[in-house]
């Protein structure tokens, strides 16, 4: 048995009065005590003068690109060495980070389930799709997994459940980086995505829709999708998310992603858009600076219709987006307007709930994983100290202790 002790804790879902102590044995959290707690003598303590939390969740990754420019397009390019390399480097940014969970969301030839199930001490749990589904030249299509006629979606789902994923991971729009796609439409007709779901269904699978486009939010809505990436509302003219479609959201219970945790610091470093995403914020009105703060004006407006909200960050699509970025996401809900108990309850319990893995890990609690993360400092007076981690445990074993 072993201990972390520390004079401020968050449980995952409030914070702790005068910290806590938390139990280990083996993988297994096996006790959640007072910071005074007397541990057994035999039960080595360390104590850090910080805040001691779950480890964070990121709901949504690409462990197989390293987020440099254009590094997810070049993957169908890369061997399987390659690929397995660029996943290790992954992991190992978010764990440093903080991360002690990652759901991928998209990679190449299954690779992201091969390290699941390989596994490494130390390094972040994995929940994985495998490639994402996309139509022939969709959003995505380098990641090799098309799928276009109703049989073929079955066939995709199947061939996934095979496979051993996780979850579905479905492309209802085309997407900024992938040139040739409908932002403003959808690629899937409902019926068609409505195959994926009950198909997915059937089997156990739950089923995530990327959606840009306000058609394709309200075609998985329809189609009974489980959660929603991105969840822009892009139109003709402009981003639209009505309070109708908002109340209708939070009814249905999908969970909305709205992959924020962009790295700010980096925008004037950024190259000019590529042309066709330049055209698509020419035709908004709108420049990078703008999107963002739209964005977080409708994350705040999903909170308080009661939309279920996950900070995932789509991790390693950009170099805004690097992997370990999750802790910015979390804050990203602080400033669209959650207290930040909310926001770090969402980075913790909310996501790993949202990954099937409420009864596994995101809180401190008996019997659940003992994936901890310290931070330094305290939250309340200083929230950006989340990006702070002064040790991280994934399931027992120490990954950072600083
Ligand atoms: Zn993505």
């Amino acid at each position: 048995m072993q201990a972390w002790r520390a004079p401020r804790a968050f449980d995952g879902d409030r914070f702790l009065p005068g910290g806590a102590t938390v139990l280990v044995e083996g993988d297994r959290i096996v006790g959640v005590e007072s910071a005074d707690f007397t541990a057994p003598s035999d039960c080595p303590v360390t104590s850090y003068d910080g805040t001691l939390m779950p480890g964070l969740v990121d709901a949504h990754v690409h462990l197989v690109s390293d987020g440099s420019l254009g590094a997810l397009e070049r993957v169908g390019a890369l061997d399987e060495e390659a690929i397995d390399a660029a996943i290790v480097q992954s992991l190992a940014a978010q764990v440093a980070a903080g991360v002690t969970t990652v759901r991928d969301l998209g990679d190449r030839g299954y690779r992201t389930l091969v390290a699941r199930d390989r596994g490494a001490a130390g390094s972040p749990r994995i929940v994985a799709s495998g490639p994402p589904v996309t139509t022939p030249g969709g959003h995505c299509h380098f990641l090799g997994a098309v799928a276009e006629t109703e049989d073929e979606l079955r066939s995709a789902v199947i061939e996934r459940h095979e496979r051993g994923a996780d979850v579905v991971k479905v492309m209802a729009s085309g997407g900024f980086l992938t040139p040739g796609t409908d932002m403003v439409g959808v690629q899937y007709a409902v019926t068609a995505l409505r195959a994926v779901v009950d198909t997915a269904h059937d089997r156990g699978l739950p089923v995530l829709a990327h959606a840009h486009s306000l058609a394709a939010i309200e075609a998985a809505l329809a189609a009974g999708v489980d959660g929603i990436e991105h969840f822009t509302g892009v139109t003709e003219d402009g981003a639209q998310l009505s309070d109708d479609l908002l109340a209708r959201t939070a009814a249905a219970g999908v969970v909305v992603d709205p992959t924020m945790g962009n790295d700010m610091s980096l925008v004037a470093t950024m190259p000019p858009p590529p042309p066709q995403v330049q055209a698509i914020m020419d035709r908004l009105g709108m420049d990078m600076l703008t999107f963002f703060a739209q964005r977080s004006a409708d994350v705040g407006r999903m909170h308080r219709h009661g939309v279920r909200v996950v900070p995932g960050v789509d991790a390693g699509a950009m170099p805004l987006k690097a992997h370990g970025n999750a802790w910015l996401a979390v804050l990203d809900l602080v400033a669209a307007g959650w207290t930040l108990e909310e926001a770090l309850a969402a980075g913790t319990a909310g996501a790993a709930e949202a990954c099937g893995l409420r009864t596994v890990t995101g809180r401190l609690q008996r019997d659940l994983a003992a994936d901890l993360l310290v931070v330094d400092g305290d939250l309340h007076a200083a929230p950006r100290s989340l990006g702070s981690p002064l040790a991280v445990m994934v399931r027992g074993d120490t990954a950072v202790s600083r």
